[in-house]
């Protein structure tokens, strides 16, 4: 496996896999890579010639008290972690944007409820970050976890709505033996809030188990098994991420809530 440390690198090397005629894939992750990051590089694997795992802490997509400073690394761990799922390429930059950087990428409506409606400007980040790792990686189809179910919506409707170049994927989320979704945020999780945080994914199931088609009747079961110091929100959407009064075949729980200091997300299919 090779390596790039600046973006210059890496868009030399997508310049030359272009010319050579490559199908390119690129993974983005933000590091402490688990096995949620590894099943999207191995998925993307077969179906590409060369293929990128980013690691970048992105600061556009962070907040000012949020946990950008500390958040959590592992270089040689992400790089054989990279090297052992197949990857061609560890993108691994300490600056990603040229000087004079001054463009933003706003996905309107989707970015703007759920997640969007906590963290504001946090998915103008995200889109902003993926479409300059679009460009800069030159790659024809990219992978994103469903973990983070509103980010894969707003990079498909960023994708569609710009007509980039990229094939955009979903891909399952993955969970702990327990039903803990799988997130580099866990290491920040005593446990004792571990414990509590399975009440989440607790919660989530049993939404999904219920037959009850009143989503108000839903949520108020998933409230009621939730352990968590803040919940930011849980909701029934639809594929359009609007709140739903009926739950249907297209439905989804999410979740946000804090256990501690640490902010978790999860989702399932109803
Ligand atoms: P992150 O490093 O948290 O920015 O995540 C990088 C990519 O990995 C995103 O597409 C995430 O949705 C995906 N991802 C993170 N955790 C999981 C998980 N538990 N299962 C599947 N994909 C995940």
């Amino acid at each position: 496996m090779e390596t790039a440390a600046t973006w210059q690198e890496m868009a030399r090397k997508a310049w030359v896999w272009k010319r050579e005629g490559r199908r390119v894939g690129l993974v983005p992750t933000m590091g402490f890579l688990h096995r949620g990051h590894v099943s999207l590089i191995e998925a993307l694997r077969p179906e590409v010639d060369r293929l990128a795992v980013s690691i970048y802490v992105n600061p556009l997509q962070f907040g000012p008290n949020e946990d950008l400073a500390r958040y959590p690394r592992d270089p040689s761990g992400d790089a054989e972690k990279c090297a052992n799922a197949g990857a061609d390429v560890l993108f691994m930059p300490t600056d990603l944007y040229p000087d004079g950087f001054q463009t933003s990428v706003s996905v309107h409506g989707l970015s703007e409820g759920l997640c969007g409606a906590f963290r504001p400007g946090h998915f103008d980040g995200v889109a902003t970050v993926v479409a300059r790792l679009f460009g800069l990686t030159r790659c024809d189809v990219a992978i994103f976890g469903e973990k983070d179910w509103q980010q894969l919506q707003v990079i498909r409707r960023m994708g569609a709505d710009l007509a980039l170049p990229v094939d955009v994927r979903g891909a399952p989320l993955v969970r702990d033996v327990d039903g803990l979704a799988l997130s580099s945020r866990n290491t920040y999780l005593s446990a004792a809030e571990r414990a509590r945080a399975l009440s989440l994914s607790r919660a989530l199931f049993a939404m999904q188990q219920s037959a009850d088609v009143d989503a108000a009747r839903r949520l108020a079961l998933g409230r009621s098994l939730l352990d968590v110091d803040r919940l930011d929100y849980l909701e029934i959407v639809d594929e359009n991420l609007r709140p739903v009064d009926v739950v249907g075949a297209d439905s989804r729980a999410l979740v946000a809530a804090y256990v501690g200091k640490t902010r978790l997300i999860d989702n399932v299919a109803l």
